[in-house]
């Protein structure tokens, strides 16, 4: 690699003298939801890693998430995870998005056809106990300052808890460090975009006359509102008033957060009591590039965006998936330093689209003059009515319909996410838990001799087409029948030395 990233040292009278880490494995900055399953990641692959993280250890990540949608629901089946979050929250089977358009999404051909509500900490918790148990090292209290990298490796300059500064040396390393990322910053790196709404206001609160157990958002005018159940009796509200925003430090009542749901909503639904009330703005922005060199970026890091379609840190969770068995492929040699550019290629669409559909929605939610508002209808209409129109809206707000581009000439199913398919030996996603490819066939192995390169598994579904599935569940080349060709060559392309 040639192509060198550096920033200035911050002279510090406190710096220690350099402290080799981990010169063959990996350090993560930041352990929110995108770092903690990136590192687990590495770490099951038997990467070194180490979590540097700015906070004190035992105060939790502010970042207020609670719907997590059905493809990340199925990675982190694929993690031995999902059933146990499952269990800490409330399944939702349905949105619904303005007045008009309601989506069913017990129509997902997924395992879990719902938008999990569950507190973002609790997805937090099983990530950091997996990675904490798979051998991840924590440092918490320790705050990145600078990066630099060279050929053989990169250094971050970090600030420990009691002042003083040291350099830590890894292979890579990946900024999941959040919307302010210091880690893009220390690459010179651009966040274009916009603040898209100041002033959104968010409440837990009771509500006597519930609405039916739907996602519920609208927008009149100037006043948008979303209510999501947590099955427990309290409702999260996230509301916007156009024309009264203010600071982002000024006291939220609950008297604002009714009147702004009743005029958005046409009723409060009879809220009463509130636990908690806040006051954020959001920003649409994107980092043109997901890699410098061997510094990468992901989360919200990479990307941010308008709560709407509660997209952020399933994106972030998803950003991780792609990335960890790359990353981990090239720090054991198994894999040339060039399939990470294919973590820019497949994530930053997905991170460019996400930024489209949540903006859409609360554009539309906020229709404000009478072109704006046909068209929210026209929209609603089709989408209510239109089957495959309807499948699109579900698949990109789920992340069931994610697909990464496939080469010229490739089977129809390359780059698209695999489904859940029974196997004689249990289920696909069970089967992806090794963190390896899988090599799906109708027979299983052909010649008798399984590939060590990947897990072998039979189908059982009827089907015929023989699948290289990605160990982030994507669909890496297909073949018809059970004699397919050319899977030793997909073995070679994608899973190399290793698998
Ligand atoms: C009100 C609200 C509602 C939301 N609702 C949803 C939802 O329903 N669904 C959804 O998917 N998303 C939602 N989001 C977005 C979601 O919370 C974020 O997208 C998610 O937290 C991003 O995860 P991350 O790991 O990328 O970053 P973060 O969670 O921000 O974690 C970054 C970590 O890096 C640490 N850090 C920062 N700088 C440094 C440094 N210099 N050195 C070391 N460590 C550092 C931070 O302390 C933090 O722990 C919501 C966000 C808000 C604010």
């Amino acid at each position: 690699m040639t192509t060198e990233h550096r920033t200035e040292h911050r002279t510090d009278p406190t710096r220690r003298s350099g402290t080799a880490d981990h010169p063959a494995g990996v350090l993560v900055v930041g352990a929110g939801p995108t770092g903690l399953l990136l590192a687990g990641d590495l770490a099951a692959a038997g990467v070194p890693v180490t979590v540097l993280e700015r906070r004190a250890p035992g105060h939790g990540n502010l970042s207020r998430a609670f719907g997590v949608h059905a493809r990340t629901l199925e990675l982190l089946d694929a993690r031995g995870l999902a059933d146990e979050l499952v269990a800490t929250g409330h399944r939702l089977r349905g949105l619904r998005l303005f007045r008009r358009l309601s989506l069913d999404l017990t129509e997902l051909p997924s395992r879990f056809p719902y938008l999990l509500i569950t507190p973002q900490y609790e997805v937090e918790r099983l990530l950091e106990r997996r990675a904490r148990a798979a051998g991840v090292r924590f440092e918490h209290g320790a705050e990145v300052l600078a990066v630099h990298q060279d050929d053989g490796g990169v250094s971050l300059d970090v600030r420990a808890a009691d002042g003083t500064v040291a350099t830590r040396r890894a292979a890579y390393a990946v900024g999941a460090d959040g919307h302010r990322s210091a880690v893009r910053t220390a690459l010179g790196l651009p966040f274009p975009g916009r603040s898209v709404i100041r002033s959104i206001v968010l409440a837990d609160v009771r509500l006597a006359e519930p609405p039916p157990g739907l996602l519920t958002v609208g927008g009149t005018g100037d006043a948008f509102a979303f209510l999501a159940p947590f099955g427990d009796g309290w409702y999260r509200v996230m509301c916007w008033d156009r024309a009264g925003e203010r600071p982002d430090g000024d006291p939220v009542g609950l008297d604002e957060v009714r009147d702004i749901t009743r005029r958005a909503l046409g009723t409060d639904h009879g809220m009463g009591e509130a636990r908690w009330l806040s006051r954020f703005h959001s920003d649409e922005r994107q980092v043109p590039v997901y890699r410098a060199g061997r510094v990468l970026l992901a989360g919200d890091a990479a990307h941010v965006h308008s709560p709407a379609g509660g997209q952020g840190m399933n994106t972030g969770l998803q950003d991780a998936a792609n990335l960890g068995w790359k990353l981990a492929a090239v720090v054991r040699g198994s894999a040339s330093d060039a399939l990470l550019d294919s973590y820019q290629a497949e994530r930053h669409p997905v991170g460019a689209m996400v930024l489209r559909s949540s903006g859409g929605i609360i554009r539309l939610a906020m229709a404000h003059n009478a072109l704006q508002r046909a068209l929210r209808d026209a929209l609603s209409l089709a989408v209510g009515h239109l089957p495959p129109l309807r499948r699109r809206a579900l698949g990109a707000i789920t992340g069931i319909g994610i697909a990464y581009p496939a080469p010229r000439g490739a089977h129809p199913l390359t780059g698209r996410r695999a489904p859940d398919l029974p196997l004689r030996e249990g289920r696909l996603y069970e089967a992806l838990r090794a963190g390896r490819f899988v090599l799906v066939s109708p027979e299983g192995p052909a010649d008798g001799a399984a590939d060590p390169r990947a897990v072998h598994v039979t189908r059982t579904d009827g089907g015929r087409t023989t699948l290289l599935v990605r160990p982030d569940g994507h669909v890496a080349w297909a073949a018809e029948g059970a004699a397919a060709g050319g899977r030793a060559a997909a073995l070679a392309a994608w899973a190399g030395t290793g698998g």
